[in-house]
């Protein structure tokens, strides 16, 4: 009895917690990277943490209007946490470069997983937990063998293939 009301006074009080612990979480982790943590880092460390897939430069740009940061001062964050390891960025073909979270362990800046990008509504989608297998052949550059290649896959979304 005594048990189960300290129990329900607990877990409302983590939650809390929780949710106002995320914000000291991020200034954290870019200082851990060895960054200063600034308003604009936070806000796009912020911005990626809640998108299961890459973004653009442009699209955070839109997403992060309201809160007043120049496009220059947007790219120049970007750069630097990508550079400090914190996130990682595709090009899937189209010449613009996309950023993610970077997992932890990942070697280099690439991303590790595959892309999927849509050749009708050009969506790209992170494929995690996804293998390719390419098998080595003669010739082949040293890249793929040292895995620091990216793999990029393209086709027709689930929504424009209905
Ligand atoms: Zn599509
Ligand atoms: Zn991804």
């Amino acid at each position: 009895m005594q048990e189960s009301a300290r129990r329900g006074r607990l877990v409302p009080a983590m939650k809390r917690a929780q949710l106002r612990s995320s914000l000291a979480e991020t200034r954290a982790k870019i200082r851990a990277a060895g960054l200063r943590s600034t308003a604009p880092r936070v806000a796009v460390l912020q911005c990626l943490q809640k998108t299961s897939t890459p973004v653009s430069h442009a699209d955070l740009f839109t997403e992060l209007a309201d809160q007043g940061f120049d496009r220059a001062t947007i790219y120049r964050n970007l750069i630097d946490l990508t550079e400090a390891g914190l996130l990682s960025r595709t090009d899937v073909g189209d010449h613009v470069w996309r950023f993610e979270l970077r997992r932890e362990g990942q070697r280099g800046l690439q991303s590790e997983h595959p892309h999927f990008m849509c050749t009708d509504c050009g969506e790209v989608s992170c494929l995690r937990g996804v293998n390719v297998r390419i098998s080595s052949a003669p010739g082949v550059p040293r890249a793929l063998s040292a895995k620091n290649v990216e793999v990029q896959l393209k086709g027709l979304c689930d929504r424009c293939a209905a």
